[in-house]
């Protein structure tokens, strides 16, 4: 540990640091279904599903998900299909399908038991050291770190940390600091009552200092630096992609989806056929083209207005231009492509923006019917 900070964790009284901590969390936690018990696999789910998602809208994700795949074994033997249709809408694919493979691991080499130390657990697909640290303080009970932008936050303003929390290296200093002053009685409540303050107390544009349980340890109060504090660097601007997105039509009302490749961003979600658009190039040009080169698809242009839609990842932009094509001449099917009514396409797992655009769809074809 380097001296610096050895000091300024040395000036905490970690004892009395956790008391206050962990009482005021006992008093003040929210229910949430993930509290429910300390069953680890409930505790797995929940800290992969609240990665870069809110509680309020992680809650009714997670209750239908545990109804669906209640246990190890229920996620483990799950069509993968299946379990992305249940994530449908959180964003962040990959962490669903790592969580089904590293489940599938825990069934395979573990009994079906989550692994209750650091080097099995950390081991295991899509567990870093965080859900590591969370998963062994709140279900095990275990001293562990558990350490995510949240707690750096509060961390860096009680001990007065300048450290950029955006550079992956300050991780490790809070992880440290964290492992010296962990409430040892209950390691579980203290992690959980850090995240909790967090949230809702040392947030990050408005700490409520006034009203918190830790204030008389907090040296960025002591300061006046709380405003000042973390140091964030910000993020480079994500890239924009124009897309082009085709709703191609066939005579029985059904339009053409095709899953993505294996790997990469929404690795095998489905959607409707899209590519980089060329630009200067006629659009509904490209559209034709692009199925008859990529899919076999004859079509011609629907005479339709144009839809955009937009959809914003963590480093990239879609802008997408929508058009509607009518199929000439059909494709042989694939595994990677497929024909879909508006009930069928309900059932796929698609990403958000292609989900849109299929309600779009389907509410353009019912007032066509209607007319
Ligand atoms: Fe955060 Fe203020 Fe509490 Fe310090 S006193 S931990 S800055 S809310």
């Amino acid at each position: 540990m380097n001296e610096e900070l050895e000091k300024r964790i040395k000036k905490v009284n970690a004892k009395k640091f956790g008391e206050d901590l962990v009482s005021w969390f006992e008093q003040e936690m929210r229910e949430l279904p993930w509290r429910e018990n300390r069953d680890p696999y409930r505790v797995w789910v929940s800290e992969i599903m609240l990665q870069q998602t809110r509680v309020d809208t992680v809650i009714p994700y997670y209750n239908r998900f545990m109804e669906q795949f209640p246990s190890v074994e229920a996620l483990a033997f799950a069509p993968e299909e299946d379990v992305l249709k249940a994530w449908e809408g959180l964003g962040y694919y990959s962490r669903a399908r790592n969580l089904q493979s590293a489940v599938r691991e825990v069934h395979e080499s573990y009994q079906g038991i989550v692994p209750d130390n650091l080097k099995e657990i950390s081991s295991l697909k899509g567990v870093g050291p965080y859900t590591a640290g969370a998963i062994l303080s709140i279900a095990y009970g275990k001293p562990e770190p558990a350490v995510d932008g949240n707690v750096m936050r509060v961390m860096s303003r009680i001990l007065s940390i300048d450290d950029d929390i955006a550079k992956p290296a300050s991780r490790k200093k809070f992880e440290t600091a964290v492992r010296a002053i962990i409430y040892e009685e209950n390691p579980s409540y203290f992690n959980q009552a850090l995240m909790e303050l967090g949230a809702i107390v040392c947030t990050p544009t408005s700490p409520s200092c006034f009203l918190c349980p830790v204030q008389e340890h907090c040296a960025a109060f002591a300061e006046g630096t709380q405003h000042e504090l973390p140091v964030k660097s910000k993020k480079k601007a994500a890239k924009t992609v124009e897309l082009l997105t085709v709703i191609a039509e066939n005579n029985k009302g059904k339009v053409l989806i095709s899953r993505r490749p294996e790997q990469g961003l929404l690795a095998n979600m489905w959607e409707f056929p899209s590519f980089e658009k060329t630009p200067g190039v006629n659009a509904g040009q490209q559209m034709i083209e692009y199925l008859q080169a990529d899919h076999e698809v004859e079509a011609t242009l629907t005479d339709e207005k144009w839809m955009t839609q937009d959809h914003i990842f963590t480093h990239l932009v879609w802008k997408m231009q929508v058009g509607r094509v009518t199929v000439t001449k059909e494709p042989a099917l694939t595994e990677q492509i497929k024909w879909v009514d508006q009930t069928e396409i309900e059932k796929v797992a698609m990403p958000v923006s292609h989900r849109k655009i299929a309600n779009r769809w389907k509410e353009s074809t019912e007032k066509e019917t209607e007319k």
